[in-house]
């Protein structure tokens, strides 16, 4: 009770400083111990977990997968036992499409108004939107992004910056403007001057500005706690989990999502209030490639960064903790063609367990040498699956851009390389792109209530905003003439060739 009694004394102190369009709470006191979902109570830490690009039937492939190697399931689907967490499903169709990118995505959640794909929190007249992190800076909220992917890419941007997606460098130097408190992630090339486009010593100006910087995991560890951080450990994405675990150096070097939230969540915790925001970005890009193990390696790091969540609500309970993901991305499956698993052999699904290598680290081992031979043998030592001779021949001709698939979202020798160890693992995709689920999210702790049924993906926005006791509505426009996504607006990957 205490500890109530202290963060209430605070917040009554914040309140007097807070901007003229910002009220406070009505019935805001903080949750009692133990309890989430306290009716009316209004949180003081929020934490917004993505688990970007994940369907649904990935979520399960990595739950089974989490059983039969942790001897227990997901910790998200967990969660849906708990009598104090409050579920939905969400839409998050864009402005233009029902198939969301992530930057449109991240800025429905960020803005409250939907925008074309492609666009972080600008309309398609131009006119910017006031995104989350800033209007919470304006009423005193510290701020956090915590991803896998490059700092800049889609998900983390939509909550505080506003470009295009592909204009990582500005995103850069708007994090830096806009003084955002915890930075950890990849793609140091979008602030070194040797590799940005205008030249300019991005590190530099953050180091002036009188941020922390760290490129290596020890390095976070001593960070101090009393100034804003900057945590870039890639030149471009983190490594996926898969291949993280799989390399001694760069399990020393590059932090574990779970790490890096951890890091940030004792430094913001001395903060009266903080937003933080952690996604789980590779799971995505594991999707595009209909790469189930990298996938579900990714999903599981992410889960311990749910964990780790979990612990801070313990000793923190007026934190608000809400899980979900912005998209489904090729729509992996658990079926039953890798055979039924009638006891005389175990299901084709556990050799998943078998796969020590993403198809990016896959790629890279082929280099150049396109023969089925080997193929044959890069795919035996990464996964264990034996290719068959007439299959290694079928995708050495997509390797050799002289392949054709009957379904045209499947033309390319990555998909290729899913839909051959679909035969192994079980596990069969739609395609390589974004689809348009319907998402799930689950809700914990103080104000969780607001975020039952089925929601609009504009509506966490608002909902944030009334907990923070901020009373804003940014512009939006009518939803325009359904078409699909171009491949501009959605992740382009690099593939196999
Ligand atoms: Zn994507």
């Amino acid at each position: 009770m205490l500890a109530s009694r202290r963060s209430f004394l605070k917040r009554a102190g914040l309140t007097a400083a807070l901007s003229s369009w910002v009220v406070p709470p009505k019935e805001g006191h903080a949750a009692a111990p133990g309890i989430g979902g306290t009716q009316g109570a209004v949180p003081r830490h929020i934490l917004h977990l993505v688990a970007d690009g994940t369907s649904s039937g990935t979520l399960t492939v990595a739950d089974y997968f989490s059983r039969l190697v942790r001897g227990t399931g997901l910790r998200w689907l967990e969660l849906y036992q708990r009598a104090d967490t409050v579920q939905a499903l969400v839409n998050m169709r864009s402005l233009n499409s029902v198939v969301t990118d992530s930057a449109a995505a991240s800025s429905s959640w960020g803005s409250g108004s939907r925008v074309k794909n492609g666009s972080l929190n600008i309309l398609p007249d131009g006119r910017e939107l006031r995104p989350l992190y800033r209007l919470l800076a304006e009423a005193g909220w510290k701020r956090g992004l915590v991803t896998t992917t490059e700092i800049t890419h889609a998900t983390p941007a939509g909550f505080a910056a506003n470009a295009r997606r592909e204009d990582a460098e500005t995103i850069a130097v708007q994090y830096l403007d806009r003084r955002v408190e915890v930075l950890l992630g990849g793609g140091s090339k979008f602030f070194l001057a040797g590799k940005r486009q205008d030249k300019r010593d991005l590190l530099a100006d953050y180091r002036g500005a009188g941020y922390f910087l760290a490129q290596k995991q020890a390095e976070l560890a001593d960070a101090p706690p009393d100034r804003p951080w900057l945590g870039i450990f890639a030149e471009s994405h983190l490594p996926f989990t898969i291949d993280h675990q799989a390399d001694a150096k760069l399990r020393e070097r590059v932090p574990t999502l779970a790490e890096m939230t951890r890091r940030a969540l004792r430094k913001l915790a001395r903060e009266d209030r903080f937003v933080l925001q952690v996604e789980g970005g590779r799971v995505d890009h594991a999707a595009h490639a209909n790469d189930i193990a990298a996938a579900v390696h990714d999903l599981l790091a992410f889960d311990e960064a749910i964990e780790v969540c979990l612990e801070f609500r313990q000793r923190e309970p007026d934190t608000l903790l809400v899980i979900t993901t912005d998209h489904g991305t090729a729509n992996a499956g658990l079926n039953s063609s890798g055979g039924s698993g009638d006891g005389a052999k175990p299901p084709a699904f556990h050799n998943l367990r078998h796969a020590r290598a993403s198809f990016s680290e896959i790629s890279r081992r082929l280099g150049n040498n396109h023969t089925p031979g080997h193929l044959q043998k890069v795919i035996r030592e990464a996964t264990g699956y034996k290719v068959p001779d007439a299959k290694a021949a079928f995708l050495a001709s997509f390797l050799e851009k002289k392949g054709w698939a009957l379904y045209d979202a499947m033309n390319s020798a990555t998909l290729q390389l899913g839909q051959l160890l679909g035969n192994y693992y079980g596990v069969g995709w739609t395609s390589g792109e974004h689809t348009a689920d319907y998402v799930p999210l689950i809700a914990l702790g103080p104000g969780a209530e607001r975020f039952r049924g089925f929601l609009q993906n504009t509506e966490l926005f608002h909902h944030y905003l009334a907990l923070a006791g901020i009373d804003f509505r940014n512009p939006e426009v009518p939803l325009m003439v359904e078409s699909g996504p171009t491949a501009a607006e959605v992740e382009v990957l690099p593939a196999l060739v």
